[in-house]
């Protein structure tokens, strides 16, 4: 069968195959391999049986030794009878002891914290866990970043902190000098002398952070030209 070679790394003409692979495979030439004992270049066959569901990667100095070499590790695959260990990782995944085949057959060592079923499915910032059904109760990380503008990141408490920077120089510019008070449990709002003003929605939020920003701007330009 022909082989699809992946492009960028010499040649990415196919590769016709000796082996009668009856599943999707791909490989290359000049593959970097990272390892302990030194990088090294070679060439590679990644192949995706179905039947047993795995992967395999052959290597060789030729694409022919690569794929020799993924041949011998799927017959090995498919005539051994496995004995499934977890390694060192705990969502399930295990790999024989005396082949290549790697696959899901465990159960995941990790329980979700609200039902207590096994999952590996996603696990929040203190790196508890949950399965698929309760994954809409994961907390938001407090101190993960949020977008701002064009790529610029904050934490939430800071990004307050610059809303309430901002409405007050905007409640200023318009003649409120009282006390400017933060409502942001319920609804997001700032009071100021009875008047309300709203950051409900993202519009509302970004008119004032930018007219707040403009006007903090231009008083600090005023008070240089002071000086
Ligand atoms: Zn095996
Ligand atoms: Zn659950």
């Amino acid at each position: 069968m022909q082989v699809k070679m992946s492009k960028g790394f010499g040649t990415s003409e196919p590769y016709e195959s000796l082996h009668e692979w009856d599943c999707f495979v791909q490989g290359g030439t000049g593959g970097l391999v990272i390892s302990k004992s030194g990088n090294y270049s070679t060439c590679f066959i990644e192949v995706f049986p179905k039947n047993p569901d795995c992967f395999i990667r052959g290597e060789g100095k030729t694409i022919q030794e690569a794929d020799d070499a993924a041949w011998a590790k799927y017959q090995k695959i498919k005539s051994c009878t496995h004995e499934m260990e977890r390694r060192n990782r705990t969502d399930g995944y295990d790999y024989c002891k005396h082949c290549s085949y790697s696959a899901t057959v465990f159960e995941p060592l990790t329980r979700c914290c609200k039902c207590k079923e096994p999952t590996a499915y996603t696990y929040d910032f203190r790196k508890k866990w949950y399965c698929k059904k309760h994954s809409r109760l994961k907390p938001k990380d407090p101190n993960q970043k949020v977008d701002l503008w064009g790529g610029e990141k904050i934490t939430p408490r800071k990004l307050k902190k610059l809303w309430k920077k901002c409405a007050t120089a905007v409640l200023r510019s318009n003649g409120r000098m009282g006390k400017v008070i933060p409502k942001l449990k319920y609804g997001r709002h700032f009071e100021c002398d009875g008047y309300m003003l709203m950051m409900d929605f993202q519009r509302q939020k970004d008119i004032v952070i930018k007219r707040g920003l403009e006007l903090i701007a231009s008083l600090k330009r005023a008070r240089l030209k002071v000086k």
